[in-house]
């Protein structure tokens, strides 16, 4: 018989985890919830010392979501606060590999850090694994290769363990930003990659309130750099917005679940839709992009007539929203003039249909 010891441990599942790692011991009143540390500063020789170094309702969210992803967290004040302390790193006049399709705030980022000629970027097709192995190679300067799977807005997918072998035979860091498929969907850590993104102002959050990023990483040296950076730059996140992302990460699985049934639902009727040129939806996760026919005008008029859906930006929210990527100038001019980002939340999806339904009576079918 073994004893108790030798016994594997139990392994939590994430919808475990996600509603009770990062919370106090179990003690006699103790409270439930980590409590909102608002502080500046704390009484000398701890680990904390100050308030842009460490804050406990911090270490609560990252507990969770380094859990989730299989590494450490560390919590930035947006998701663009994240990524750009990923950028950081790259010594000067380094290279990065990217999509083009990547989040246009991430490829701005990207374009006006070589304009400074602070690095230099190639724009690739990340669902291209040649090409993007190519472009890897051909810079001997690459020491970065940025991955986003599905992308924003275009849904393209990476095929990242490849992608992880071919960079790092060539001692490039690689790093994904996993905002859309979530840890729940996706764990690039368990891929080989070297750093995740999160823009947590999305599904981790989930609630359309509050913004705030992460990286997660598993290499110790690693996270000591990034927290290095975050110490000395400040982008750090306020200890309420970072409680009531905590709050929303507590229900990520069942908010990811409905929403992602809705979205293949929603995705499958606008592919029958006469008034939708093409439908991209990655078979997982709850954005749809629809390319309307009519282009810009049309797809305008879509975005204008919708009652339920909202008109607005950003996604991962638990309420639908949408919007014509192309209105943003940012965006690459290789999307769709007509394409149009939904992000399906988690109402009843007959609702939802019937309100896209409505709005999409009034644009001309394809021919
Ligand atoms: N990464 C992706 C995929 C995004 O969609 C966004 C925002 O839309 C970001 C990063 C930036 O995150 P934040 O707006 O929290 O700075």
């Amino acid at each position: 018989m073994p004893e108790p010891d030798d016994q594997p441990a139990h392994v939590l599942r994430p919808a475990t985890i996600t509603v009770t790692a990062g919370r106090p011991a179990h003690e006699p009143d103790a409270p439930l919830n980590p409590p909102i540390t608002m502080a500046s500063t704390y009484v000398a020789t701890g680990d904390l010392e100050y308030g842009r170094y460490g804050n406990p309702t911090w270490s609560a969210f990252e507990e969770v979501l380094g859990t989730l992803e299989g590494g450490r967290a560390l919590a930035f004040a947006s998701g663009m606060a994240a990524a750009s302390t990923v950028l950081d790193l790259v010594g000067l006049r380094g290279g990065v590999v990217a999509p083009r399709h990547a989040y246009s705030g991430t490829v701005m980022a990207l374009a006006d850090l070589e304009a400074r000629e602070r690095l230099h970027c190639q724009l690739v097709d990340i669902a291209d694994t040649d090409a993007v192995i190519a472009a890897i190679n051909d810079d001997e300067d690459c020491a970065l290769l940025w991955i986003e799977s599905p992308t924003n807005p275009a849904l393209e997918l990476a095929d990242i363990p490849a992608l992880v072998a071919a960079a790092h035979e060539l001692g490039v860091r690689v790093v994904v930003d996993n905002t859309f498929a979530t840890p729940l969907l996706q764990q690039p850590l368990a891929l080989g990659a070297d750093i995740v993104v999160h823009s947590a102002t999305k599904y981790l959050a989930g609630h359309s309130d509050v913004q705030l990023g992460a990286l997660v990483v598993s290499d110790d040296e690693v996270h000591a750099a990034l927290k290095g950076r975050r110490d000395l730059v400040g982008a750090i996140p306020g200890p309420f917005e970072t409680w009531l992302a905590l709050r929303g990460l507590r229900t990520l699985h069942v908010r990811l679940d409905r929403a992602q049934a809705n979205a293949a639902e929603i995705a499958r009727r606008l592919g029958e839709h006469p008034a939708i040129e093409e439908v991209r939806y990655p078979g997982f996760g709850a954005i749809v992009a629809a390319v309307v026919a009519g282009g810009a005008p049309a797809a305008d008029l879509l975005a204008h007539d919708v009652r339920l859906w909202v008109h607005a930006t950003s996604l991962g929210g638990v309420e639908s929203t949408l919007e014509r990527r192309r209105r943003w100038r940012a965006e690459a001019a290789t999307i769709p003039e007509g394409l149009v980002r939904l992000s399906v939340g988690i109402e009843d999806v007959e609702d939802l249909w019937a309100d896209l339904e409505q709005a999409l009576a009034g644009i001309t079918p394809r021919g």
